[in-house]
């Protein structure tokens, strides 16, 4: 139909803040983030790996209806979550709070 714009990117997601090469949308969605709970960048507190997890306020030690836009990283602070390179639960310490990932996720489910 028309000219073909952007040949090669997945370029639906450019509104999402990305450092470095990450696809953090993509890690998200993968089952090691985890399936509910805010998403936050965090890193593993046994090999130092940074991936993007689900964290529920629960597990964050916050109110359960908390408001994940008004957060910072030291309010979720740290969490236990499973980790597939030590291939066992253990401690993450949040690194950012991805609300933009949530808003992202939530905007193409209609
Ligand atoms: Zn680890």
């Amino acid at each position: 139909m028309s000219a073909n714009a952007g040949a090669d990117s997945d370029a639906d997601a450019e509104d999402i803040p990305n450092p470095g090469q990450r696809d953090l949308l993509a890690e998200l969605r993968s089952a090691e983030a985890g399936y509910s709970g805010i998403p936050v960048d965090a890193i593993c507190c046994g090999c130092k790996w940074v991936r993007v997890k689900r964290v529920t306020p629960e597990e964050a030690g916050l109110h359960p209806q908390v408001d994940p836009s008004q957060l910072d990283p030291g309010d979720v602070g740290s969490f236990k979550h499973v980790c597939h390179r030590c291939q066992t639960v253990t401690w993450w310490n949040a690194t950012s709070v991805l609300t933009g990932l949530l808003t992202a996720e939530q905007g193409r489910g209609e």
